[in-house]
């Protein structure tokens, strides 16, 4: 049985790094889930990020939720969310279509 981030029993303790309330932490996606971090990535270790030319992908650490950590309490990850979360992944959205229109472009498919 594996760790459920969800299960608010398994979420760690301590200061919320907005508000400082000492409480469960909620998990704080960075990137917003909602902008392509959905999924899980391998995180490379600081030795790793120190030689990125012998680093494959292997030995690092997986993060089955995607880029993230537990920082904010969940009232606070709530209002950030809010505020500033739909914006950002209508951005990166709009960045991923423009990327993939250029690529099509150059790659000979015809794009309007
Ligand atoms: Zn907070």
């Amino acid at each position: 049985m594996g760790l459920n981030p969800r299960n608010k029993s398994h979420r760690p303790e301590g200061p919320c790094h907005l508000c400082g309330v000492h409480t469960r932490l909620s998990f704080e996606h960075v990137p917003p889930e909602a902008a392509f971090n959905r999924y899980p990535i391998v995180r490379a270790t600081r030795e790793q990020i120190l030689s990125p030319d012998e680093f494959s992908g292997e030995g690092g650490i997986v993060e089955p939720r995607g880029s993230g950590a537990y920082t904010l309490c969940e009232r606070c990850n709530s209002f950030t969310g809010g505020c500033y979360g739909a914006e950002y992944a209508s951005w990166a959205r709009q960045g991923f279509e423009r990327i993939h229109r250029m690529r099509t472009s150059v790659n000979g498919d015809a794009d309007p």
